[in-house]
C-alpha cells in the first residue's frame, strides 16, 4: 500500500479535519503581527490549526552575529546584543499580555535568555562557534516566539498549548542542517500533537528545531521553518499546509528585484520546488517535499493580507507550458575537473565519490569529452577535494557566480521560450545552459553582478504588462487539483 492511500485511509478514519499554519519571521515581528496571527489562527474554519512559527524578523541572524563575536573573543558585545535581544522580546511580551500571565512570561523568556548565555560563554571559552553550538544557539530564536504567540493565543481565548519541537522533530545529527528521521518523528508528531487536536485545543510549536534522537538539539538549515511545517502536515496528513509570510504569495520573480512581479495564483509541487531549488527564499528548498510524498495541499499567503488567495501549490497542475516564474540562486561556485589522460568512466564515480564524502552536494553538473563542469553552492571543501583528486584531475574554481532559471511545467518543450530567453540576455555571458535535465526548467549561469539584471531582463521578457497585473495564471483554466501524486 503507498503513502498516498495510507495518508487517505489515516485522514478518513480521524475525527477531525486539519491545517498546519507557519508563521515566517516577519508574520511574527512584533506585538501586532503577533496579534494578526491569533486572529487568524481563531478565524472559523473547518479544519483545526497547528501553528509553526519562526523567530521574530532579524533574531536569527543576530543570534548568529553574537556567536561568532563570542568565537572571536568579544564576549561582551555578544552579551550586549543578547541583552538588546531580551529587550525587544520583554516589549512585545507586556504588549501581548497583562498581569501575572505577562510576568510569568517574562520569567520564561528570562530562563531561556539565561540558557542562550550560558551558550555564549561556552562558546567563548571553546574559542570556536561550533555547527553543534550553532544550533544550541540559533534555535533559542524558535523557542522564544512560540512561547510569545502561545500566551498570545491565550490572551485571545484560544486554548492553545505549547510544544517543544524539540520532542517531536528527530533528525540526524547533521547540524545546521539535519535531516528528520521519519518514522520516528511522525509517531512523535502523532503522538504529541493528536491529542491536543482532538481535544480541541491549538498547538504553538517553534519551526527550524529538532534534535537528535539523544536530544541533542538539531537545526533544519537557515529558512527551515517551511520544511518543519510540511514535516508536521504531512506527518499529520493535515487537510493543508499554509506557509504565512509578507508577501502576497509565489510571484512570477522575487518582487524585490521586480516590483511589477505578480502572483502565481497555482502550481504543481514540482514547479514549486523548483523554484525553491534554484533560489526563491520564499519556500525552504525542502520544503515540498513531505508535502509532495502525502500529497498534502500547500498554500503560501499573505499574513499583512489575509483577504487575498495566495498561491495553491497542488499534486498536478495541467499547463499551457509557459514560463510560471523566474528566480535566481546567487553565491554558486563553478568548478571544472580536467582529468590529466583521459576522461575515464572511473573519473566520473571517483568525482561523485569525493563530493560525497565531504558532504558537498552538487547543484549541477555538464559533462563533455575532455572535462566536467560542476556547480556547487559551497566552496569551503574544494581545496580537500582538489587535493584527493590530485594525479587524476585538475580541479579548478570561480566563485561569485548566479544560476538563473525559469520554470514551468513543460517549457522544455516550448523552443520558443529558449530562444526568448536568450534573446533578453543575448550580451551578458552566460554558461553551462541546462535546458534537458528536467522537463520544467531551463537554467544558465552568470556572473552574480549580473543575475539580477538578467532576471529583470526576463522578467520583462515573459511577464511584460500586456496581462492584468493582478494576478497571473498562464494555465488556471487547465489547472486541477487531482488525487494522486505521480
Ligand atoms: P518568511 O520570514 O515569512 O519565511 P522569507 O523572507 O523567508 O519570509 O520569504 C519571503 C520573501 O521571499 C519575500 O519577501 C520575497 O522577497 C522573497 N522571494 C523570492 N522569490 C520570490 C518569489 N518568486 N515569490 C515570492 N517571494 C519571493
Ligand atoms: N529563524 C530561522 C531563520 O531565520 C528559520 C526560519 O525563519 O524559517 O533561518
Ligand atoms: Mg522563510
Amino acid at each position: 500500500m503507498n503513502d498516498l492511500s495510507e495518508a487517505s485511509r489515516e485522514a478518513a478514519s480521524r475525527r477531525f479535519e486539519c491545517v498546519v499554519m507557519k508563521f515566517g519571521g516577519t508574520s511574527v515581528e512584533d506585538a501586532a503581527a503577533i496579534r494578526r496571527v491569533c486572529q487568524l489562527a481563531a478565524r472559523p474554519s473547518p479544519y483545526r490549526p497547528a501553528l509553526v512559527v519562526s523567530a521574530l524578523s532579524k533574531v536569527t541572524d543576530h543570534l548568529m552575529n553574537a556567536g561568532w563575536a563570542a568565537a572571536e573573543g568579544r564576549l561582551e558585545s555578544a552579551r550586549a546584543s543578547l541583552q538588546l535581544l531580551r529587550q525587544r522580546h520583554e516589549t512585545v511580551a507586556n504588549e501581548l499580555v497583562n498581569g501575572e500571565e505577562c510576568g510569568s512570561l517574562v520569567r520564561e523568556l528570562a530562563e531561556e535568555f539565561k540558557l542562550l548565555e550560558n551558550v555564549l560563554s561556552k562558546i567563548a571559552w571553546e574559542k570556536a562557534f561550533t555547527p553543534q553550538s550553532q544550533d544550541q544557539l540559533l534555535g533559542g530564536g524558535e523557542v522564544l516566539s512560540s512561547k510569545l504567540v502561545h500566551c498570545a493565543l491565550r490572551a485571545a481565548g484560544v486554548d492553545a498549548a505549547l510544544v517543544d519541537a524539540k520532542q517531536c522533530i528527530v533528525t540526524d545529527a547533521a547540524h545546521t542542517r539535519a535531516t528528520p528521521l521519519w518514522v520516528e518523528t511522525n509517531e512523535r508528531l502523532n503522538a504529541v500533537l493528536v491529542p491536543l487536536l482532538e481535544a480541541g485545543r491549538v498547538p504553538v510549536m517553534g519551526g527550524f528545531v529538532g534534535a537528535t534522537r539523544d536530544g541533542i538539539p538539531t537545526t533544519l538549515g537557515r529558512g527551515g521553518s517551511d520544511f518543519s511545517a510540511s514535516i508536521v502536515g504531512a506527518g499529520l496528513h493535515a487537510n493543508r499546509i499554509e506557509i504565512w509570510t509578507d508577501v502576497d504569495g509565489i510571484m512570477t520573480t522575487d518582487p524585490n528585484l521586480c516590483p511589477d512581479a505578480r502572483r502565481v495564483a497555482r502550481m504543481s509541487f514540482d514547479e514549486a520546488a523548483d523554484l525553491a531549488y534554484f533560489g526563491a527564499k520564499v519556500l525552504h528548498p525542502a520544503t515540498l517535499v513531505p508535502a509532495m510524498r502525502s500529497n498534502v495541499p500547500v498554500w503560501v499567503l499573505n499574513s499583512r493580507n489575509p483577504e487575498c488567495p495566495g498561491t495553491e501549490i497542488v499534486a498536478h497542475c495541467e499547463s499551457s507550458g509557459g514560463v510560471k516564474a523566474i528566480t535566481s540562486k546567487r553565491g554558486v561556485a563553478i568548478v571544472d575537473v580536467e582529468p590529466v589522460r583521459w576522461f575515464a568512466p572511473e573519473l566520473l564515480r571517483e568525482v561523485f565519490d569525493v563530493f560525497e564524502r565531504h558532504q558537498h552536494t552538487l547543484d549541477l553538473l555538464s559533462a563533455s569529452r575532455g572535462s566536467l563542469a560542476l556547480l556547487v553552492s559551497s566552496v569551503t571543501a574544494l581545496p580537500a577535494i582538489a587535493e584527493e583528486l590530485k594525479g587524476m584531475a585538475n580541479v579548478r574554481w570561480e566563485n561569485h557566480k548566479a544560476l538563473v532559471c525559469l520554470v514551468g511545467e513543460q517549457v522544455r518543450r516550448h523552443p520558443e521560450i529558449a530562444g526568448q530567453a536568450f534573446r533578453a540576455v543575448g550580451d551578458i555571458d552566460v554558461r553551462m545552459i541546462c535546458q534537458g535535465a528536467s522537463e520544467r526548467n531551463i537554467s544558465f549561469l552568470v556572473d552574480e553582478s549580473r543575475a539580477v539584471e538578467a532576471v529583470q531582463r526576463l522578467h520583462r521578457a515573459f511577464f511584460s504588462t500586456s496581462q492584468p497585473a493582478a494576478e497571473y495564471s498562464p494555465s488556471l483554466a487547465m489547472c486541477q487539483a487531482e488525487g494522486a501524486w505521480q
